[in-house]
C-alpha cells in the first residue's frame, strides 16, 4: 500500500503541468484501486469544477460543477469527510451530472482534498456495481489526497502565476486570507528637528496652516472610531487635541517663528518644544499631563508636513496594513471594517501586535523577508496566512483562486461559530471552561454564548495604551464596569497592569538594554503601590453589586511579590470599605505563572493565591531564552519543547484541586489545546477566533483516554516529536480535519 502511494505521489510531482499531474492522479489511482472511475473535482469560484477524470466523460472536464454542499460531492466538500456509499443514487443528495455520463456508476466513496484546514476539492472513485468501499480502500484514498493537497494548492496557484507578480515568505501570525491593497502605517516622528531657515515665510505659513487643518480633520475622525469600551473617556481627549489645535495663542507663536525665517518644521519644532517644556514645570497635575498631549500634536503636525496626505484619513475600501513593525495603536488608528490584514516586515508571531490581530481575525504576516516596504504602496496584495507568504500585485487568476479559499474559510468559521452555542463538555461527559481573552477589541456577542465562560483574561494595558497619560481612578472605572456589565455575571479576570517588556506606555518611556528582564508587570506595580492602588480602587469600584470579578497579577517570581499584591488589595478593599459605609468583599485574587521561578515554587504559593493561569507566551520565551518577538529566533520558539510539556505537566501535579487555567497562545491552537487537556489542564482561555475550533475539539474528545497520551508526550525528545504525537492521536481518534497544517 505504502509503495503504490508512494508511486502515485511521485508521479503527480513529476508532472511537467496542473493538468498532466490531474490527470495522472485520477488514472493512477483508478488503476491501484481497481475501480470504474476516479475524477477530482477542485474548488473554484466557489465551486467544486470537474477537474480531470477516467471513467466520466472527458468533455465534462472545466465543465460540471456542483455547488458548495450540492450532490454528494459538494456534501463531501462541506462536511470535509468522507461519504462512502454503496448505491449513491439513492441517497437524497445525488445529484446526476448527465453531461458526465454518470448513470451506469454505484458505488461511491469521495474524500475531501484538505490542506492546512483549507478545502481544495473532492477526490472520489465509484463503481458499476453496488457495493461499500471497504474500510482500506478508504483509508488509502484518505491517505493519498492527504498527501497529494500540498501539492495540488502549490501547482493550482503556480498556474495562475505569472513571472512578474512577487512572492515573499512570512510567519503568520494570524491565520486568514486577506486580499486588498497596501497601506503604509506612519512611523512617528521625532519632535527635535533640526533648525532650518527659509527664505519663503509665506509658503511656510501655508504649509502650517494646511497641516493644522488636515491634522484637526483627522483626529476628528479618529474620536469617532474607537471601540465602545474606550470611546467615552478618549472622546474627551480628542476634544482637547482639537482645542489645542485651535488656540490662537499657539497659531500665533508658529507664525512669529515662521515670520523670523525658520522653515515650517522648525517652527513646530521649537513652538511646540516650548509649549511641552512650559506644561512639564507646571505644578498642576492636569496641566502637567497636558505635556503628553501637546507632544502628541506636535509629532502629528510635523508627519503631515513630511507626507502631506499620506494616510491622513480612513481609507474608503478596506486596506491590509504595511509597516516595519506594527504596533498596536496603528492598529487602532484604522476602523476594523477598513481593516482587511496586516504585514509586519518586523516582529514575531507572539508579539502583542501579533495577538491583537489574532484577536481581532486579522489575517498577518510578521518577519517578510526581502520586502521594501516604500515600494508597496497601494499595490494589490494578497496576505496567505495559511502558508505564510505575501503576493504582490498577483495575477486575476491568483486572486480568483485565493478568493475561492477564503469563501472555504469562511464557511469553516461560521461552523464554528455555530459550536458555542452550545455548553463545552467532552464527549466523555466533563465540563471544560473555554474562556476568552480580551483588550482592545469588543467581544460581547462572544461571551454571550453558552460555551464560553467567561473572560480568562483582560489585558489592561491597551486601555492604559489608549490614554496619553495615566487614566485616573474614575477614568477606569468606568470601564472596568462597563466591562463587568456587558458580562452578564460571567466571570471577568482582570490582569493588573503589565507594561514594560514589548509594551510600552508612550507616557513612560523606560530605557533598558532587556526590556524583557527589565521593569515589567509586577515590578512596576509594586515599586508605583500609587499607580497599583488607583488600579485596584478601580476595579474593586467597578464591581461593587457584582460579584463576577477577579484579579490577575503577571510576572510573579517571589512570594513576597504576592504579599505585597495581598496587602495592597486588603489596603484597598479597607479604604472602600470606609468610604462607602459598609462592608466590601475581596474578589479571588490570582498570579499568572509565566516566569520559570513560579515552576518549583507553585506548590508553596498556592496557600496565598485562590488562582493561577500559566501565560505560555512568557513562559516559552523566559524558559527557552528566545525572545518572542525576535523573527531571527522564531523557530526555536515552540510551546512544544519537551522542556515546555515537562513545565506545563509539573504546574499541573502541583496545582491538583487548586484553580489553574492557561491563556497564553497555545491554548488557541488545535494541538497546544490537546495537549494541555491531556496534562489535566480544564481552563482555557484564548482569543475569540479560536474558541469554536477548540469548542469543537472538546466535544470530540473523550478526555478519560488521554492519560496514555500524557505519558507519551513526556517522554519527547524535541517539539516536532511531540507535535506529531498529537497529531497521530487527532487521527487516531477519527478527526484527522483538526490536524493542522501550521506547526506554530
Ligand atoms: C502570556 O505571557 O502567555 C500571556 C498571556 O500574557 P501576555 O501575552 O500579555 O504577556
Ligand atoms: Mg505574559
Amino acid at each position: 500500500m505504502i509503495s503504490t502511494l508512494r508511486h502515485i505521489v511521485q508521479r503527480v510531482s513529476q508532472a511537467n503541468t496542473v493538468e498532466q499531474a490531474m490527470a495522472e492522479l485520477v488514472q493512477l489511482t483508478r488503476s491501484a484501486m481497481q475501480t470504474d472511475c476516479c475524477s477530482l473535482y477542485l474548488v473554484e469560484s466557489g465551486s467544486l469544477l470537474l477537474s480531470a477524470t477516467e471513467g466520466l466523460s472527458a468533455d465534462a472536464v472545466g465543465r460540471s460543477r456542483l455547488k458548495w454542499g450540492e450532490g454528494v460531492v459538494g456534501l463531501v466538500a462541506q462536511r470535509e469527510e468522507p461519504i462512502n456509499l454503496a448505491d449513491a443514487p439513492k441517497h437524497k443528495a445525488f445529484k446526476l451530472l448527465p453531461e458526465a455520463q454518470e448513470e451506469a456508476y454505484r458505488a461511491f466513496l469521495a474524500v475531501p482534498v484538505i490542506h492546512r484546514r483549507e478545502a481544495l476539492g473532492v477526490l472520489v472513485v465509484q463503481q458499476k456495481i453496488a457495493r461499500q468501499f471497504s474500510e482500506e480502500e478508504e483509508s488509502f484514498l484518505v491517505t493519498l489526497a492527504s498527501q497529494l493537497a500540498p501539492q495540488l494548492r502549490d501547482r493550482t496557484l503556480t498556474r495562475a502565476q505569472d513571472p512578474q507578480s512577487l512572492v515573499f515568505p512570512g510567519l503568520v501570525a494570524a491565520e486568514g486570507i486577506a486580499i486588498a491593497p497596501a497601506r503604509l502605517a506612519r512611523p512617528k516622528l521625532d519632535l527635535v528637528q533640526p533648525a532650518i531657515e527659509s527664505e519663503d515665510p509665506e509658503l511656510e505659513w501655508d504649509r502650517i496652516e494646511r497641516a493644522l487643518l488636515v491634522t484637526n480633520e483627522e483626529l476628528a475622525e479618529l474620536g469617532g472610531r474607537l471601540s465602545d469600551e474606550v470611546a467615552a473617556e478618549l472622546g474627551v481627549l480628542f476634544d482637547c487635541y482639537q482645542a489645542l489645535l485651535t488656540d490662537p495663542q499657539l497659531r500665533q507663536s508658529l507664525q512669529a517663528c515662521v515670520s523670523e525665517g525658520w522653515q515650517a518644521e522648525t517652527a513646530v519644532s521649537k513652538v511646540v518644544c516650548q509649549y511641552v517644556g512650559q506644561f512639564e514645570s507646571m505644578s498642576d497635575e492636569y496641566f502637567r499631563q497636558r505635556a503628553a498631549d501637546i507632544r502628541e500634536l506636535g509629532q502629528r503636525l510635523l508627519d503631515q508636513l513630511a507626507r502631506p496626505g499620506l494616510a491622513s484619513s480612513a481609507p474608503e475600501h478596506p486596506v491590509i496594513l504595511v509597516a516595519k513593525e506594527i504596533t498596536a495603536p496603528m492598529l487602532a488608528e484604522i476602523p476594523r471594517d477598513k481593516l482587511a490584514g496586516i504585514i509586519s516586515i518586523k516582529g514575531g508571531v507572539n508579539s502583542h501586535a501579533a495577538i491583537l490581530a489574532r484577536a481581532m481575525g486579522l489575517p498577518a504576516l510578521v518577519a517578510v523577508e526581502g520586502v521594501r516596504i516604500d515600494e508597496l504602496a497601494d499595490k494589490t496584495l494578497v496576505v496567505d496566512g495559511l502558508e505564510g507568504r505575501l503576493w504582490i500585485e498577483p495575477t486575476d487568476e491568483v486572486v480568483r483562486a485565493f478568493r475561492s479559499l477564503e469563501k472555504g474559510l469562511e464557511a469553516r468559521s461560521e461552523r464554528f461559530r455555530r459550536q458555542l452555542a452550545r455548553p463545552c463538555v467532552s464527549a466523555d461527559g466533563q465540563p471544560v471552561t473555554l474562556l476568552l481573552n480580551a483588550g482592545l477589541t469588543s467581544e460581547e456577542r462572544v461571551l454571550a454564548k453558552p460555551g464560553i465562560s467567561g473572560i480568562g483574561l483582560y489585558r489592561t494595558e491597551a486601555l492604559f495604551m489608549a490614554f496619553n497619560q495615566f487614566p485616573t481612578e474614575q477614568q477606569q472605572e468606568r470601564v472596568y464596569r462597563r466591562l463587568l456589565e456587558r458580562a452578564d455575571g460571567k466571570v471577568v479576570t482582570v490582569r493588573t497592569l503589565d507594561v514594560g517588556g514589548d509594551k510600552p506606555l508612550p507616557y513612560l518611556p523606560i530605557r533598558e538594554d532587556n526590556p524583557f528582564l527589565g521593569w515589567r508587570g509586577v515590578r512596576l506595580s509594586l515599586d508605583h503601590p500609587d499607580l497599583f492602588l488607583s488600579q485596584i480602587r478601580a476595579l474593586l469600584r467597578a464591581a461593587d453589586g457584582m460579584d463576577n470579578l477577579k484579579i490577575m497579577v503577571p510576572m510573579i517570581s517571589r512570594l513576597e511579590e504576592i504579599q505585597s499584591c495581598r496587602r495592597l488589595l486588603e489596603q484597598a478593599v479597607n479604604e472602600l470599605t470606609e468610604e462607602l459605609g459598609r462592608p466590601v468583599t475581596a474578589p479571588p485574587m490570582g498570579i499568572m505563572v509565566e516566569v520559570p521561578a513560579a515552576l518549583f515554587q507553585l506548590g508553596r504559593w498556592w496557600q496565598w493565591l485562590d488562582f493561577a493561569s500559566v501565560g505560555s507566551n512568557d513562559l516559552t520565551q523566559y524558559l527557552l531564552a528566545v525572545d518572542r518577538n525576535n523573527a531571527q529566533v522564531s523557530a526555536s520558539f515552540d510551546s512544544f519543547h519537551p522542556s515546555m510539556v515537562a513545565a506545563l505537566d509539573q504546574i499541573a501535579q502541583q496545582s491538583k484541586g487548586k484553580e489553574l487555567g492557561l491563556c497564553g497562545e497555545l491554548a488557541g491552537e488545535v494541538l497546544g489545546a490537546l495537549m494541555l487537556l491531556t496534562l489535566g489542564y480544564r481552563q482555557l482561555s484564548m482569543n475569540t477566533q479560536s474558541l469554536g475550533a477548540i469548542h469543537y475539539l472538546i466535544e470530540n474528545l473523550n478526555l478519560s483516554s488521554l492519560p496514555s497520551l500524557r505519558e507519551r508526550l513526556l517522554s519527547q525528545a524535541d517539539g516536532e516529536a511531540v507535535r506529531q504525537c498529537l497529531m497521530a492521536h487527532l487521527v487516531e481518534i477519527g478527526h484527522p480535519e483538526l490536524v493542522p497544517g501550521s506547526t506554530r
